[in-house]
């Protein structure tokens, strides 16, 4: 679930939206053409402008979507842990101790498994299948793309490795941010059918 803020003619609304909502907006911004980030919380931005046809001036709107639960740290084991259910076929599973996560390429423990969905970094349907949630993918997502030096003398770098010169650390900390906004509309390319079937039916 993630808080949904509406930035507005008359100022800010605030309601709530399932992740299936949120793949909607998403979906409908990249459509549109609306420069979108995800965040390192594990939600994103979406931003744009229109015309006000009364005062014939741009203005600007937007939609926040925080997780309700925000991402935290995602250090090297969870990271490992979300790719193995990222391979796909991943089922929660009754062993000895506890419930674990099976994969196609491994086992995750039952500790880990319950910190991983009691920090809603994955989701069990009723049949006992894993998968990521959408604020775990926005966030791994932000995570690679976070701005990893530079910033002055025109230069800026990316955690993925992403370099940018340009003619002042603005307009460089600028091209670093349409490459974010570049990644963030190709995963929103990128999410399956099977993936938003699979969280229009979680609740
Ligand atoms: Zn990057």
């Amino acid at each position: 679930m993630f808080r949904e803020t509406v930035t507005h003619a008359g100022g800010d609304s605030k309601g709530t939206a399932r992740e299936s909502h949120a793949l909607m907006l998403l979906r409908r911004a990249r459509n549109s053409g609306y420069a979108m980030e995800a965040t390192i919380t594990g939600g994103a931005s979406i931003r744009w402008t229109r015309v006000d046809h009364s005062t014939r001036t741009l203005v600007a709107r937007a939609i926040a979507l925080d997780p309700e639960t925000p991402v935290g740290d995602l250090d090297d084991t969870t990271r490992a842990h979300l790719a193995l259910i990222d391979l796909g076929d991943a089922r929660y599973l009754v062993r000895a101790d506890g419930r674990a996560i099976t994969t196609a390429d491994g086992e995750i423990g039952a500790l880990a498994a319950a910190r991983l969905r009691a920090r809603r970094l994955v989701a069990v349907d009723d049949r006992g299948r894993v998968r990521l949630t959408m604020a775990a993918r926005l966030g791994l997502l932000a995570h690679d793309h976070r701005q990893a030096g530079g910033g002055t003398d025109g230069f800026a770098m990316c955690s993925c490795g992403f370099t940018v010169h340009g003619p002042t650390g603005e307009a460089a900390d600028e091209i670093l941010r349409n490459h974010r906004q570049t990644v963030t509309a190709r995963f929103v390319d990128s999410i399956t059918a099977a993936y938003a079937a699979a969280i229009s039916t979680t609740r």
